[in-house]
């Protein structure tokens, strides 16, 4: 084949820039909804509704009553690399907000028709943000970002969406790991004007049983255990309750859903010998460790992580697994000696 002449080396533009940024972290509306509800956490809101129209690729917005933007701000949330959370090396080694690249809002709009309303408790009116416009608009106190037509400025990325119901399923998924780490946060998701989640503000444990399939709650058992830098706690099901996939597995590290796995493998050692070969485990887990153990910065999306002493965290919580199990798991082998 024939090669081409070399071209010039030329900067990329930044609309380009964030676009090839998006495909890393936006692959679906699923992945919308994260960003902003995250965003929405990370400005203490205590409520947080999402809207999809057609399972979001038509439109998905995300309303909150957090602290809001204020108006001489909405053009730097919009930027790339523009955060309020850190501010140097040593706020990101400790850092505990969900978001901190300053890449969403910036993503998300160089995909899509993107428009943001906010209003801060000083203000007196709200102001939104579209195509780098800034004027009075309506609103209440917090933030609405407006995700229109996901997209269609990458036709490319388009065609690898699904249907709107699995695009909606996707998006429940995604609310759903979230809302299990924020149960003091009501949360509603509506398709189509058809409410398909709605979350109360409710304890931890009732927050989880909500969310997970029927049998955890009625076959779990609590897990704590605590050293001076780091705390593990959630529940487990029990080995009878075990099932064919893996989709009853909650992991968290410092509040955010990651896919550890080491964690998977911890907690799955817990279970050796109790749980047959071919069935899954349920189990919700939080793991709160000092952050400067653990670096979240490994991916994009912060859905993968690695910790400092991973061998120290993979003994801590299988014991506090293996610990949580061990009085039912008495049980089931007197039984069978009997
Ligand atoms: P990051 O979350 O990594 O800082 P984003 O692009 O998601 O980056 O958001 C940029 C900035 O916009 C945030 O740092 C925050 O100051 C502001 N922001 C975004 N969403 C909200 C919101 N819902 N409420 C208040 N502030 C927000
Ligand atoms: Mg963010």
């Amino acid at each position: 084949t024939e090669h081409s002449p070399k071209r010039a080396i030329k900067e990329l533009s930044d609309q380009l820039i964030s676009q090839i940024a998006a495909g890393e972290v936006i692959e679906r509306p699923a992945s919308v909804l994260k960003e902003l509800v995250e965003n929405a956490i990370d400005a203490d809101a205590t409520r947080i509704e999402v809207r999809l129209e057609s399972g979001g690729i038509k439109r998905l917005s995300v309303t909150d009553n957090g602290r809001g933007i204020p108006k001489e701000e909405l053009p730097l949330a919009l930027k790339r690399h523009a955060t309020s959370k850190i501010r140097d090396l040593n706020e990101l080694e400790h850092v505990l907000s969900l978001g901190f690249r300053g890449e969403a809002l910036a993503s998300i709009a160089s995909v899509s028709a993107m428009t943001v309303t906010s209003r801060t408790a000083e203000q007196s009116c709200a102001y939104s943000i579209h195509e780098g416009d800034v004027g009075v608009a309506a609103g209440g106190l917090g933030t609405k970002v407006d995700v229109e037509d996901l997209f269609f400025k990458t036709p490319a990325r388009r065609k690898f969406l699904k249907s709107e119901a699995t695009e909606a399923a996707h998006c429940k998924v995604a609310l759903e790991r979230i809302a299990i780490a924020h149960p003091t946060i009501e949360f509603r998701l509506v398709n189509n004007g058809k409410p398909v989640l709605v979350l109360p503000v409710e304890e931890s444990r009732a927050r989880i049983n909500r969310i997970l399939p029927d049998e955890f709650a009625r076959a779990q058992r609590e897990v704590y255990a605590e050293t001076a830098t780091a705390r593990v706690y959630g529940w487990v099901g029990l080995p009878t309750a075990g099932r064919a996939r893996t989709d009853a597995q909650y992991c968290y590290v410092n509040g955010r859903f990651v896919r550890d796995k080491l964690l998977a493998h911890a907690v799955k050692s817990a279970y050796a010998d109790v749980l047959h070969n071919q069935l899954q485990p349920m189990y919700c887990l939080f793991v709160d460790i000092d952050p400067i153990k653990v670096d979240v910065n490994v991916h994009p999306t912060k859905s993968e992580l690695r910790f400092r002493d991973s061998q120290w965290v993979h003994q801590f919580v299988m014991h506090a697994v293996q610990n949580a199990l061990a009085p039912a798991l008495a049980g089931l082998s007197s039984e069978a000696e009997e």
